[in-house]
């Protein structure tokens, strides 16, 4: 059976019934065997086994992740920018070990999300951070703000036994994958799928099928794996938002993930869903 996303899984213990209460929180700090975030150029850092790297508390940081097998887990608030792609991030993740890629994603995401989100959205005022961290409040008109988090769907066409990937301008040479793009206000996941698919290649799809999610914290999305049936194959490709984009057979996939010398496109690494996807899909998926 193929991993589950990377990125996925439960990772730690929220602890969501302590968030309304600041002093069990702050009881927290003083624990032996309490731990910090450590932060480096605005991304969680690594050691070299690619595990998450924790630090002694100092002072009171504001957000509360939960617990790591008992050992209470905080984070300050990084500097800098959020960093908006995986790009600059490429070898980083890399390196992180998949079993730390769920702590990752919620820190590094929610931690996104302060960095952009420090004014209120209803009257412009400065917002502070609340719930240890799992919301913001405006102290001129009371507004409570909560963490976004942006669905994407991101999707495997098929048409008699052939998938649609596409490469877009930013990918490594030889990179295809699936097809992606947010989903709009109104829009269910299913419309979303066809609307992209259309969008991006001129195909129509039916039987459109959840398969599998991933939190993707560049800087705050949530990936929602699909299969569509293509009606035909023949692709109109807007060249606004891909360079390309074909079809191609399950050897021509198996290839490409095995790395194979004679693979006629380079997949995507594992830390995207449309590697999982693709991995699902040349195992048997239908
Ligand atoms: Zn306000």
């Amino acid at each position: 059976m193929p991993p589950d996303p990377f990125f996925a899984g439960e990772g730690f213990d929220r602890a969501d019934h302590l968030r309304a209460d600041p002093a069990a929180i702050a009881s927290l700090h003083d624990r032996e065997e309490t731990r910090q975030l450590v932060w480096s150029d605005g991304a969680p850092a690594v050691d070299e086994q690619g595990r998450l790297r924790w630090e002694p508390v100092e002072g009171s940081p504001p957000l509360f992740l939960g617990f790591d097998h008992g050992s209470p887990r905080f984070s300050a608030l990084p500097d800098g920018d959020a960093p908006s792609t995986a790009y600059a991030h490429f070898q980083l993740l890399g390196l992180l070990d998949a079993a730390s890629a769920p702590t990752f994603a919620a820190a590094l995401s929610l931690a996104n999300w302060h960095r952009r989100h420090g004014n209120c959205s209803v009257c412009g005022r400065p917002t502070e951070p609340n719930r240890g961290g799992w919301s913001r409040i405006c102290s001129a008109c009371g507004s409570e703000h909560y963490p976004r988090v942006d669905p994407v769907v991101i999707m495997l066409a098929e048409h008699d036994g052939r998938l649609l990937l596409g490469r877009q301008p930013q990918y490594p040479p030889g990179r295809y994958s699936a097809l992606a793009g947010f989903v709009e206000p109104g829009e269910s996941i299913e419309a979303a799928v066809a609307r992209e698919i259309r969008e991006e290649a001129g195909i129509a799809v039916r039987n459109v099928r959840y398969l599998m999610s991933q939190p993707w914290p560049f800087p705050n999305s949530l990936m929602i794996g699909a299969w569509a049936e293509a009606l035909d194959d023949s692709l109109a490709i807007d060249t606004n938002e891909l360079d390309d984009a074909r079809w191609f057979s399950r050897d021509q996939v198996v290839a490409a993930l095995r790395k194979d010398p004679e693979a006629v496109f380079q997949a995507p690494p594992r830390s995207a869903i449309a590697r999982t996807l693709l991995e699902h899909w040349a195992d048997g998926l239908k």
